[in-house]
């Protein structure tokens, strides 16, 4: 069980770079006016200050086989979901971090 990720979120990069995700155009779900995100909305990581050069650009998100929960067939991230921050030339960095995220529904 984990808690349901929104825009909201505050996650990081090892290194303290702030992950962003991009909008998406498809079915939503909003939690607090927040819409929801899914292993497979676009990220990225601005500010990671880990290697200069070649800092981490992105999230790639290790989704089970059966997702607890799905909108529009794609899995929702939650609060345990793993993954790991990519670089630019797609070098894994580590595990993402999440600071603040919503606690009221779970998944
Ligand atoms: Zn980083």
């Amino acid at each position: 069980m984990g808690y349901v990720v929104t825009r909201e979120a505050s996650i990081r990069c090892p290194h303290g770079g702030v992950v962003r995700f991009l909008p998406g155009g498809r079915a939503r779900l909003e939690i607090q006016g927040s819409d929801v995100v899914s292993s497979e909305d676009q990220s990225s990581i601005e500010g990671c200050t880990g290697s200069s050069g070649d800092p981490c650009s992105r999230i790639e998100w290790i989704v089970p086989g059966h997702p607890v929960l799905t909108i529009d067939d794609r899995p929702v991230l939650t609060s345990d979901t793993p993954g790991t921050c990519v670089t630019f030339v797609g070098l894994p960095t580590g595990p993402p971090v999440f600071a603040t995220f919503q606690t009221i529904v779970e998944a």
